[in-house]
């Protein structure tokens, strides 16, 4: 099978190079009083930030990518809306799902990042017939998630750097496979969720599976909820999820926690705008968009 590699240089550079751009400057300026050292590093991190991108852009050239209408019969504009009472048995059959396959297995995040990318790639490989090779490298600090305290991981779509900003806990098997489906060039948030969902619950390995499922039903759980963190502890609080599994689910959605505060809610308009920019429906791809796809996708193939 043919290889594409994709080299991310800059997912390899000890602390993350967009930072290092911004606050190299900024920190030279308060601890020497003078801007030159500080220049001169942004530089330096501006020159291997480009030649990394310029090199990943090259070898991208030759990835074939999924065509998600045609694989999956689904895509950002092709989504049939997912019935209340559907969405509902789905929460029910996921939370026996979870409830009946739990396991309290955690991988320590560099092998589990190497054994995401190796089932991704894999995944990816059986639709494309190419294998797309990428970094499985992550950071666990960049200055965006202090600008989006409501992420729980970032990828810079240049560079393919990626972090995790906090421990998700049984969620993060599955953003780190959202995380490193924009690292191999599937830009669009409803394509990454996808991508990381089918990768990882094929895996056949029960932590990656686990995470898949719980990302469905809690997305699920966050459209009937209406996105109202008060509405989804409720439903939580009064659902049958085992106790294991139940702070993850809640430390998504604090009541009151840096998600909810104004500025907060200014920079998510502002990403919903940016999304709609880039031919995407806006914020509920992560959770409508995507439920609606599984929906739409697993219809058609059992129609077939
Ligand atoms: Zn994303």
């Amino acid at each position: 099978m043919e290889t594409v590699r994709i080299p991310n240089q800059a997912t390899y550079s000890p602390i993350s190079l967009t930072d290092l751009m911004v606050a190299a400057p900024l920190a030279s300026r308060i601890l020497l009083g003078a801007t030159p050292p500080g220049r001169a590093l942004q530089a330096v991190a501006l020159g291997a930030y480009a030649g990394s991108v310029a090199v990943d852009w090259f070898a991208r050239r030759n990835v074939r990518a999924i065509d998600f209408l045609d694989t999956f019969g689904a895509d950002v504009k092709h989504l049939t809306p997912m019935p209340e009472e559907e969405r509902e048995r789905e929460v029910e059959w996921l939370t026996e799902r979870v409830n009946d396959e739990y396991t309290a297995e955690r991988i320590p995040r560099a092998e589990l990042a190497r054994r995401i990318n190796r089932h991704l790639t894999d995944f990816i490989a059986g639709t494309t017939n190419q294998r797309v090779e990428t970094s499985s490298e992550i950071r666990q600090f960049t200055l965006a998630g202090l600008v989006f305290p409501f992420a729980l991981g970032t990828c810079d779509i240049f560079s393919g750097d990626v972090s995790i900003l906090r421990d998700a806990g049984v969620f993060e098997p599955h953003i780190i496979a959202h995380e490193f489906s924009h690292r191999k060039g599937y830009l669009k948030e409803l394509h990454a969720q996808v991508l990381g969902y089918l990768a990882m619950v094929g895996s056949g390995e029960a932590v990656l599976v686990q995470s898949a499922r719980c990302e469905r039903l809690h997305r699920n759980l966050w459209v009937l909820a209406d996105r109202d963190p008060v509405r989804y502890r409720t439903m939580i609080e009064e659902g049958a999820l085992r106790e294991e599994l139940r702070d993850d689910f809640m430390a998504l959605h604090p009541e009151d926690g840096p998600a909810e505060g104004t500025m907060a809610n200014l920079m998510r308009r502002l990403y919903d705008e940016r999304m709609k920019l880039t031919g995407q429906n806006g914020l509920s791809d992560y959770d409508e968009g995507f439920t609606n796809f599984l929906y739409t996708s697993e219809r058609r193939a059992a129609e077939a």
